[in-house]
C-alpha cells in the first residue's frame, strides 16, 4: 500500500505499470504509458458512459465500487498533476449517478456529468467535447486531458492503495442465449465456457447460439465458448442462433428494391442475413459518426488500396459498426474496415 498524496508521479506511474494495468473499456492501452511523458494535463475525464447495448459492468463497478472509482480518479488526477477531474456517464444509469455525486461531495474539483443515452455516447472524443467542448486531431491529451474507462481507475486505485495488481476483472455476460445474465467478477484468464457454465450455462445447444466475444456492436463473433477472458474483454454475448428468413425472390424483385430504398432492412420477414451488393445507398455514410464513407472505405480495403484508405482517413474509423447495423444489404463493412486499417498501419510503418 502506498500514501499516494506523498508518493511522486513518477513512483505513482511505477506502480501502475508494475501492477499491469492497461485500458479496461476494451482498448487494452497500457495505462503507465498514458501518463509517462503527459505534460499540461489540467483535467482526467473518467468514462463510464458505455457504448453498446447490453453491456453493463461499468455500470455495475460505479455502484459497487464507488469508492475505488472516487479516489482511482483522485490517483490519475496526481499523477497527471491535473486540477479537476470528471466521471462522465449516461443519463440512465440514475443509481450510479446518485452513488458517485454523493462520494464526490467531498471533493471541490470533482464533478460528475451525464451524457444522452445513445449509441456512441462513449465515444472518447465525444466525450472530451461534449464536457469541455474542446477538440483535438489525435489524441486527448494535445487538448489537456487524458481520459480512462472506470473498471481502469478502479485498478489503479486498488493498485495503489492495496498493493492488488490487475488480476480480475467485471466482465458482462447477458443475451437471451444464457440462462442467468449478469455481471461477474473474473479471474484474468478464465475460460469463457467455464463463466458461462457460473451463468447458468446456455439457454439452448450450443450450436443454437451466436457467442460475441465483447458487445454487439464492436466485439468479435466467436465459433464456440473455448475462448479465455483477457483483461480487455467487457463482455459476452450469447444470442439465439439465426430466425428463418423468407427468402427475398419470393417477393418481386421491384418490392425489394423498393424496400431498400426506403430503409424498410429491419423487416425481418423478407430480408436473408447473407451479404448482398452495395446498393450505394448512402445509409452507412449518413449515420457515420466520425463523418466518414464507410462503403468506399470497404471497397479500398478489399482491395487493398493504402493509398485511398489514406485518403479516406481510415484512421478515424472507431469501429462503431454502426455502418454494418444500418446496411440494408447486411454488408459487414466495418469488418473490412478493420482490416483495411490494420493493412494501412502495416504499410505505412513499413514505408517509414
Ligand atoms: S465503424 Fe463504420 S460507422 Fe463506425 S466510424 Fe467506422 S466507418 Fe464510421
Ligand atoms: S455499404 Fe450498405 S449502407 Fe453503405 S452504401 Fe452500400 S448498401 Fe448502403
Amino acid at each position: 500500500p502506498m500514501d499516494f498524496e506523498k508518493a511522486t508521479k513518477d513512483e505513482l506511474i511505477d506502480r501502475i505499470e508494475e501492477a499491469g494495468i492497461v485500458g479496461l473499456g476494451g482498448a487494452g492501452f497500457p495505462t503507465h504509458a498514458k501518463y509517462r511523458d503527459a505534460e499540461n494535463i489540467d483535467t482526467v475525464i473518467l468514462n463510464g458512459a458505455e457504448c453498446e447495448p447490453y453491456l453493463t459492468s461499468d455500470y455495475r463497478v460505479m455502484i459497487e465500487d464507488t469508492y475505488h472509482v472516487v479516489n482511482g480518479l483522485r490517483i490519475l488526477m496526481k499523477t497527471a498533476q491535473a486540477e479537476k477531474g470528471l466521471i462522465v456517464l449516461k443519463e440512465g444509469y440514475k443509481e450510479a449517478y446518485e452513488a458517485l455525486v454523493k462520494e464526490c461531495a467531498q471533493y471541490d474539483n470533482l464533478q460528475v456529468f451525464l451524457v444522452p443515452n445513445q449509441y456512441p455516447a462513449g465515444w472518447e472524443r465525444q466525450v472530451v467535447y461534449r464536457t469541455l467542448k474542446r477538440r483535438y486531431e489525435n489524441y486527448p491529451y494535445e487538448c489537456g486531458v487524458i481520459v480512462n474507462n472506470i473498471s481502469t481507475a478502479v485498478a489503479v486505485s486498488q493498485a495503489v492503495l492495496e498493493g492488488k495488481p490487475l488480476i480480475e476483472r467485471v466482465v458482462t455476460v447477458s443475451g437471451e442465449g444464457v440462462v442467468r445474465p449478469g455481471n461477474y467478477r473474473v479471474r484474468i484468464g478464465t475460460l469463457a465456457s467455464e463463466l458461462i457454465k457460473q451463468a447458468g450455462g446456455l439457454a439452448h445447444d450450443l450450436d443454437e447460439v451466436r457467442i460475441i466475444a465483447g458487445g454487439p456492436m464492436m466485439g468479435v463473433a466467436q465459433k464456440n465458448d473455448d475462448f479465455v477472458i483477457t483483461r480487455a474483454l467487457t463482455g459476452i454475448l450469447v444470442l439465439p442462433g439465426e430466425h428463418k428468413y423468407e427468402v427475398p425472390h419470393k417477393r418481386p424483385v421491384g418490392d425489394v428494391i423498393l424496400d431498400i430504398l426506403h430503409f424498410t432492412e429491419h423487416d425481418h420477414r423478407y430480408f436473408v442475413r447473407d451479404e448482398q451488393p452495395c446498393v450505394r445507398c448512402g445509409s452507412c455514410v449518413f449515420h457515420c459518426p466520425a463523418g466518414l464513407q464507410p462503403a468506399l472505405l470497404r471497397d479500398a480495403a478489399l482491395a487493398k488500396d493504402e493509398v485511398r484508405l489514406g485518403k479516406l482517413d481510415v484512421l478515424e474509423c472507431i469501429d462503431c459498426g454502426t455502418c454494418a447495423y444500418v446496411c440494408p444489404s447486411h454488408i459487414l463493412v466495418n469488418d473490412a474496415i478493420r482490416r483495411g486499417k490494420t493493412y494501412y498501419q502495416v504499410k505505412v510503418k513499413n514505408a517509414k
